[in-house]
């Protein structure tokens, strides 16, 4: 049985220091594209070696964004609400971390930093870090050494033409 969800709400809380002054989406095309972008660059593709479809739908009558699937595929449900940069990259999280683990988990967490870190920056990276561990999260992520060195705007990969 998958081990409780007892960060949920702390995660919730918490990320909410990225919603300031992001990158929004405007269609599900959009944030298709997004995706796609994202699952190609070589970063991702290096440390996610199972290959999942991703499919984003509207979520429409959804108050929540979610990520449901099998193991071959997964759905992103966005309403409109929702169309940010970092909740995309939350939901995505969830769409590659194991199903084995607790779903807001410190293996969450990881693959979430690491997201933001690869998309949204050093900044951001630094300000969900922060953030994570005021609200007393846990997480236990190792940088990828490539990052260490960079400041914010060599590192910044933007999938989002
Ligand atoms: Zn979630």
């Amino acid at each position: 049985m998958r081990p409780r969800d007892s960060q949920r709400s702390k995660v919730y809380k918490a990320e909410k220091v990225l919603w300031d002054s992001c990158k929004s989406f405007l269609t599900v095309g959009d944030m298709q594209q997004y995706i796609n972008a994202c699952l190609s660059t070589v970063l991702v593709r290096q440390k996610y070696t199972n290959s999942y479809t991703i499919i984003v739908t509207d979520g429409r009558g959804r108050r929540h964004a979610c990520c449901s699937g099998s193991n071959t595929f997964r759905k992103l449900k966005m309403p409109v609400w929702s169309r940010k940069e970092p909740i995309l990259l939350h939901e995505l999280a969830h769409a590659l971390t194991d199903k084995k683990y607790s779903v807001h988990g410190a293996e969450f967490c990881n693959n979430y930093l690491f997201l933001v870190h690869v998309f949204m920056g050093l900044n951001c990276y630094n300000k969900l870090i922060s953030s994570f561990k005021e609200n007393s999260i846990k997480f236990s992520i190792q940088r990828p050494k490539e990052t260490c060195k960079s400041d914010d705007s060599t590192y910044r990969r933007d999938p989002y033409p």
